[in-house]
This record gives C-alpha cells, sequence and structure tokens, in this order.
C-alpha cells in the first residue's frame, strides 16, 4: 500500500460535473474577469473570516505585496518576517522594495517569539511586521502581537495562506487583524484550479488601496491614481472556489479527523505539535518535531520503505538561503528556526485520506517503537 503525502485529486460525487458546467457557462458567456462569481466570493470570505473587506487577487504572494503597499511600505523601511516561513513572504518584503529583517520563532507553535520580536521593535522601528500562521493555527501569542504592534505604530500584516477555516475562541483566525492575506494555492485548504489568493481587512481606505493597485493603481478605466500591476483574480478561479466553498466544511471535518486520530495514536516519540489553547486547527498540515537526527533519519527510512510520502515543511530558515544574502538586514533572537527545519517532519494529511491509509501510517510510524 502507498500513501501519498497529498493528494487534492479525491473530488466529492458532484464536484467534477458542477465546475465542467460551470466552465462552459463562463466560456459560453466569455466572462472572464471580474463578474458575479468574484463579487460573489468575496462576500462569502467576508462573511466565513469576520472581515469588512475582501479583496481577490491573482495568488498569495501578490496579496502579501498588495497588503504591503496598501500600507505604504516601501524604500527605506523595514519589515520584520519570521525566520520560518515559505519563502514567499521574504520574497514579498523585497519585491516592494522594503527591507527584510528576520525574526526567530517559537518551537511551541511555530509563530513569531513575542521577546524577539520586542526586541526587534525596539531597535529597529520597522515600518510593518509579518506574522505568518503556519500549519493551520497561529500563534498562541496572537493577541500579544497584536496589541504590541498597534501600540509601538508596525503595521501588523498576517499571513493567512494556512490558517484558512481555523479559529481562535469560536472566532475565525484572521478575524480583528489590521490586514490579512491568504492563497488558494492548490494544495491549501480551500485551494483554486490554479493560482489565486485574496487581502482582507476591516479598513475601507486600505480595501480601495488594494483594490486600485492589483488593477494597475486605475482611478477611471483610463485613469491611474497609483502605479500598480495586474494582479486581478481570474472569474474561472473564482467559480471554481465558490464551488469548492460548497464542500469546504466537509473537507475541514474530514482533515481535522485525521489530525485527531495521529495526536490519539501516534506513539509520543513521535507526536504532533499540540494545537495552542483557544485554536480549533483546520487540519492543514500534520507537524512533528524529531530532536534526535538518528530517530529522525530512521522514520524517514522507515516510511519510504513503506512507501508513505512525508514532508518537510520548511527545510531551511529565511535568512539561512542564499537569495536572502543581499537583502538580510538582521536577524532577532535565536537559531529556533533553524532547529525547526532540521527537527521537523510532516505524515501525510489531506481531505478524505481513507482510514486504511492512516492507518497505515500510524501501524508505520508504531513499528520504530518495538
Ligand atoms: C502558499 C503560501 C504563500 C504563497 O502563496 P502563493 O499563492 O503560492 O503565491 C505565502 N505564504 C505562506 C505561508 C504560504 O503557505
Amino acid at each position: 500500500m502507498k500513501v501519498p503525502f497529498i493528494d487534492i485529486s479525491r473530488w466529492e460525487p458532484g464536484f467534477q460535473q458542477r465546475w465542467t458546467e460551470k466552465v462552459g457557462a463562463m466560456s459560453g458567456a466569455a466572462q472572464f474577469i471580474g463578474g458575479p462569481e468574484v463579487a460573489a466570493l468575496e462576500a462569502r470570505l467576508c462573511e466565513t473570516l469576520g472581515v469588512g473587506y475582501a479583496i481577490g487577487c491573482a495568488n498569495g504572494t501578490d496579496a502579501i505585496q498588495l497588503g504591503l503597499r496598501a500600507l505604504d511600505v516601501g524604500a527605506g523601511d523595514v519589515v520584520l518576517v519570521p525566520n520560518a516561513t515559505f519563502w514567499a513572504t521574504f520574497e514579498a518584503v523585497v519585491n516592494v522594495g522594503a527591507t527584510p529583517v528576520t525574526v526567530d520563532i517559537s518551537l511551541a507553535d511555530g509563530g513569531l517569539d513575542l521577546s524577539a520580536l520586542e526586541q526587534a521593535i525596539a531597535r529597529e522601528r520597522p515600518k510593518a511586521a509579518i506574522a505568518v500562521h503556519l500549519y493551520g493555527w497561529a500563534s498562541r501569542d496572537l493577541k500579544a502581537i497584536r496589541q504590541l504592534c498597534a501600540r509601538e505604530g508596525v503595521a501588523l500584516l498576517e499571513d493567512g495562506a494556512q490558517c484558512f477555516g481555523a479559529s481562535l475562541d469560536g472566532e475565525p483566525v484572521l478575524k480583528g487583524a489590521l490586514i490579512s492575506t491568504t492563497s488558494f494555492y492548490p494544495a491549501k485548504v480551500l485551494g483554486a484550479a490554479g493560482d489565486a489568493g485574496a487581502v482582507f481587512t476591516d479598513d475601507a481606505a486600505l480595501a480601495d488601496k488594494v483594490r486600485r493597485l492589483g488593477n494597475h493603481g486605475r482611478t477611471a478605466h483610463y485613469g491611474y491614481g497609483d502605479v500598480g500591476w495586474n494582479s486581478r483574480l481570474d472569474a474561472l478561479q473564482a467559480a471554481f472556489l465558490n464551488i469548492s466553498f460548497d464542500f469546504l466544511d466537509a473537507r475541514l471535518a474530514s482533515r481535522r479527523a485525521v489530525a485527531e486520530t495521529y495526536r490519539c495514536a501516534l506513539p509520543t516519540s513521535v507526536s504532533p505539535m499540540p494545537v495552542p489553547a483557544g485554536y480549533v486547527e483546520n487540519g492543514y498540515c500534520n507537524v512533528c518535531l524529531i530532536e534526535d537526527a538518528a530517530q529522525k533519519a530512521r522514520l524517514e527510512a522507515t516510511l519510504r520503505e513503506n512507501g508513505i510520502g512525508f514532508g518537510n515543511i520548511y527545510p531551511g530558515s529565511m535568512a539561512s538561503q542564499p537569495g536572502a544574502k543581499p537583502y538580510l538586514k538582521a536577524h532577532y533572537g535565536g537559531d529556533r528556526a533553524e532547529l525547526l527545519s532540521r527537527q521537523v517532519i510532516n505524515l501525510p494529511l489531506f481531505a478524505y485520506m481513507t482510514s486504511f491509509e492512516v492507518d497505515h501510517v500510524v501501524a508505520t510510524v508504531r513499528t520504530l517503537e518495538d
């Protein structure tokens, strides 16, 4: 038996038919840019996330760049970035012309280390900071991080590409953020049929600015109030996401059930990172930290021998990337991002994994205990 690390092609009965019919209808009407599918998706995102404004865009990286530009972040500005994240977070800072400074993370939840963040704010006086909600929840210090940034006048952008559908104290994680973003890359919890992303905020002026920047800075069809770029969300992607939204609860339930089985059934030597108090995870991925390098190598070999895929999210810190060298101004805090990248292993976790697959993973991991 083989278990893939991820399989996103397990469509619900009826899903593909709805999508095919939709593509036919939209092609017939040549409805490709803007229109009712984009508007419906944005309304549904606002409702689901408890935010005032949702602006669809081309992908999750553009969403961060649009958010930073809307916050007036540009040349000469320092932006704090967690040292453990997907490279897009770092890239976005450089692409808007700002200067990245990395901040260490916490091994308890993968989020920003609060004391390193405090130190970086005090010393660097950054214009903005990015918090990245990795793995399917956010930092146990999320509220403290928001308060600290608000008090110090640091604009906080929250990269929510991995926390869609997760909640804190019964509320969507991104609710209450100054500005936040997500990605609808196909492998995310809510995935498109290609690239797509969105920006969220409660601030009408920020929302206007994001929408304008993502549509060539347009103030009229041929009038330009800013230099932006084209980051419009395709209507076909919006339509695919609208259909997917109808199945989101079922997909989340399936992911959470797998995550829960891992939490209960895996041996303590390979136990998943605990979900911080107050959060309900979305089941985006499994995260285990294994301190002993030899034990981790043994686990990886055993998984390979048994046809089980696994991940390493992420295998290197931002500061350690060759591409970071010309831009990185400073780093604050310790080297826990490096520790994380050495210790992390992700077992298969995706919607509609079968119980045979989950059992095979659990049984295989357990053989290491004998
Ligand atoms: C996926 C992801 C992104 C980038 O999204 P794209 O849509 O691929 O551009 C950014 N940040 C994080 C944390 C992600 O997981």
